[in-house]
């Protein structure tokens, strides 16, 4: 395989350079269920995780306890009836809400089980709070195993995935870079990620998936994005069995173009472990050396990145991988022997880092291999510069309330302290962490041009409005015409209910 490095690292500081990074744990994660048999089990995160703290990773970072993102948070993307419904149904309700379940496709593979939506909210703020960190430009990389759950649309479940905290970390991250990246290296296609911003230039999607009669069906080559966003999707078909080399062959070139044409400002990688070899879903055949090292190569080129997880149904290698990949973002190289902790037994009979791939076939001919990056290369060849948005005030983060410092530790790991020159819940008026450009983003601004709607000349407003809606739009194509035409029986308590209750509840 080859190593790492590239153009870019050798300016901005090498490989081995020292990054900062925060972790986003949230104790209760592995205690929701997705029911029996169910191939998603959030158990792998506390597994992952026991492993990170065993390997002795926590203390090298810091590490956060994920506030819950609000029903406003999840709606910046998601359709308010959606995410009504989300917030209503409970396991013994759900029957009488048959026409509402099919219609967002909440059955078989995403079902209806208890604490679903504080599940959502969990794994959501996770990657949104990590944003905003990204955005205090205080650490270089932040990580969200909980996260990356990429085939969400915004009205619609898909894939054991309900709420898409990539496009809402994404849409966090616009606030204040001109342009995101996001690699996925799950199996499966990023469709609910890709189709977010199929029409805009400032997000640039590169998937690398398994193609051909496998789920979601979506992902070709020749599927490249629309209007602005033309050339600014990328998708990398592949065939079962590929081995390390074979995706690196295509990784590294690919990754590399895109990162000089698109020069993002941040990047969000989605780190799926069924790419690995031996998934229970997954028909790939990456070592997790080979999958990590795609997450050693993203580290490489400096720029802000954002490590959320994603797919991986053979749990203990998933605890592998993203333990390893914890490692990878802070520069350490873990032991390849597990250390004794609460799951060890998962990790017989040599209880190591590390296992073998197998000796299944590679369909990925070299051949075949040449042809898609030669033609993806092209494809961004295509591109001549990138491109960039017009200057405006920025909006503000996404305030998070303040950790509730008489609440438990996470496992006793969790400092509140811990982060007190690095207040999450900053107020909007602090300066401290602006940058001297700021930039437009989609739709996250439009609750402070509401806000400021009564302040302003009305032709100015209507004009400002309009441009706004304009380019929110080109980014979120509206979704299947569903909302606001039928109603859907749930009771719908309002907002500030909500809100009252969760503060009642924590
Ligand atoms: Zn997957």
């Amino acid at each position: 395989m080859e190593s790492g490095g590239n153009s870019l690292a050798t300016v901005a500081g090498t490989d081995g350079t020292k990054r900062r990074v925060c972790y986003f744990y949230e104790p209760e994660v592995g205690n929701y269920y997705y029911g029996q048999g169910h191939p998603m089990k959030p158990h792998r995160i506390r597994m992952a995780h026991a492993l990170i703290a065993n390997y002795g990773l926590l203390n090298r970072m810091q590490v956060l306890r994920p506030v819950p993102a609000r029903d406003r948070d999840l709606c910046r993307f998601h359709a308010d009836d959606y995410v009504s419904f989300l917030r209503s149904v409970t396991p013994e309700t759900q029957h009488d809400q048959i026409r509402a379940l099919r219609r967002f496709n909440v059955c078989d593979d995403c079902p209806v089980f208890d604490g679903l939506y504080a599940f959502c909210q969990t794994y959501a703020g996770a990657s949104v709070g990590a944003a905003v960190k990204l955005n205090h430009q205080h650490h270089d990389i932040a990580i969200n195993w909980a996260g990356g759950l990429h085939h969400a649309k915004r009205c619609e479940a898909s894939g054991f995935c309900y709420v898409n905290d990539i496009v809402l970390a994404i849409l966090e991250l616009l606030k204040l870079h001109e342009r995101v990246l996001y690699v996925d290296v799950d199996i499966h296609h990023g469709d609910g990620v890709e189709e977010a911003f199929y029409t805009t230039d400032r997000v640039m999607t590169v998937s690398f998936h398994k193609f051909g009669d496998y789920f979601p069906g979506t992902g070709d080559i020749r599927d490249t994005g629309f209007g602005k966003g033309k050339h600014y999707a990328v998708n990398v078909p592949l065939d079962d069995g590929i081995d390390d080399d074979s995706y690196q062959s295509l990784f590294k070139p690919i990754i590399s173009k895109v990162m000089e044409v698109f020069r993002p400002g941040a990047v969000v990688l989605q780190g799926g472990a069924d790419s690995l070899s031996g998934d229970r879903l997954g028909c790939f055949n990456l070592s997790v050396k080979g999958h990590a090292e795609c997450a050693r190569y993203m580290r490489s080129f400096n720029v802000p990145l954002l490590m959320v997880g994603g797919g991986g149904y053979t749990i203990r290698n998933v605890a592998r991988c993203w333990c390893y990949e914890t490692g990878v973002a802070l520069g350490i190289e873990v032991d390849d022997k597990v250390p004794q902790h609460e799951y060890y037994g998962y990790f017989a009979p040599d209880y190591t880092l590390h296992v073998a791939p197998s000796n299944m076939e590679n369909k990925n001919s070299r051949q075949l291999l040449d042809n898609i990056r030669m033609r993806i290369l092209d494809n961004l060849s295509k591109l001549q510069h990138a491109p960039s948005v017009q200057f405006q005030e920025r909006p503000p983060d996404t305030e998070l309330p303040e950790y509730d410092e008489d609440e438990e530790d996470a496992d006793g790991r969790y400092d509140p302290n811990s982060d007190r020159e690095m207040d999450d819940a900053s107020p909007v008026d602090e300066t401290s962490c602006r940058p001297a450009n700021e930039i437009q983003t989609i739709r996250a601004e439009m609750d402070i041009i509401e806000n400021e709607m009564k302040d302003q000349e009305p032709h100015k407003l209507a004009a400002e409005h309009a441009k706004d809606v304009e380019v929110m739009d080109e980014v979120m194509p509206p979704c299947s015409k569903a909302s606001g035409i039928e109603s859907i029986s749930v009771d719908e308590p309002s907002d500030t209910k909500v809100e009252e209750d969760k503060h009642a509840a924590r």
